[in-house]
């Protein structure tokens, strides 16, 4: 409601066209940034905001949970292998047999995208014809060149500032994050794909200024 409020007054004569309509339309921002950018933190902050955000890789997670149609073909596939002794989806012997392997990366594509399309789809379509504002978080957006948004959102770091706070605040093992990153897109590629880039350089408060910034592009972006 507040944000419906917010919304009103930033764009009058967008709402009152839509209001004759009887019409309101979602924006559907996309969200990117590569490992450690501080991409979930700035989609906390948008969800304050009052967006709603559709995470793609907890989707994911929710799809190759045990007892679901992916988790079977993949285990039907891979075998018991990919499967931890309490049941659940070993990710990392999985990733290991993915990340050399071209042929086998497809094989997990093949299973797991058109599953994931349909649940994110399925996912966006409940706010249909209503004002929200829609942050779709992908990590590989730009590698998977996925489009249709009404814009994309880009979090800038430096790499090795990134790979400084995955070490500090994740714990994630600094040769890790280097080989994750290896296997991204570039900054320079990402942010050729930006309508908007949120700089992440400075401390959390120059963070908090930033999607500030964004917030209100995104509010004067036109509906569709
Ligand atoms: P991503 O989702 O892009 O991998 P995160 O949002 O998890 O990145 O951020 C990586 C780490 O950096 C997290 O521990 C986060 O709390 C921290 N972080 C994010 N922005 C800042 C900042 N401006 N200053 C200091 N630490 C930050």
């Amino acid at each position: 409601m507040q944000l419906k409020e917010q919304r009103r007054n930033k764009r009058p004569e967008t709402f009152v066209s839509h209001l004759a309509s009887g019409l309101s339309e979602m924006i559907e921002i996309g969200l990117t940034g590569g490992i450690g950018s501080g991409k979930s933190t700035v989609a906390a902050m948008f969800a304050d905001r009052g967006a709603v955000v559709l995470d793609s890789d907890s989707v994911v997670r929710e799809l190759q949970a045990p007892g679901t149609p992916v988790f079977a073909e993949m285990v039907s596939h891979w075998g018991d292998r990919i499967v931890q002794n309490d049941g659940t989806l070993d990710r990392q012997e999985l990733a290991s047999i993915v990340f050399e392997d071209p042929v086998e990366l497809q094989i997990l594509n093949d299973i797991v995208h058109p599953a994931h399309a349909i649940e994110m789809e399925k996912r966006r379509a409940i706010y249909v014809d209503t004002d929200t504002i829609l942050v779709f978080d992908i990590p590989l957006l730009v590698e998977v060149g996925r489009g249709g948004f009404d814009g994309v959102v880009v979090v800038d770091l430096e790499p090795e500032k990134a790979v400084e706070r995955l070490v500090s605040d994740r714990g994630i093992e600094e040769g890790d994050a280097r080989r994750r990153m290896a296997n991204q897109a570039t900054r320079e590629e990402r942010i050729e794909k930006a309508d908007f880039v949120v700089e992440n350089g400075g401390t959390r408060a120059d963070l908090a200024n930033e999607v500030e910034r964004c917030w209100e592009w995104i509010e004067s972006l036109p509906e569709r």
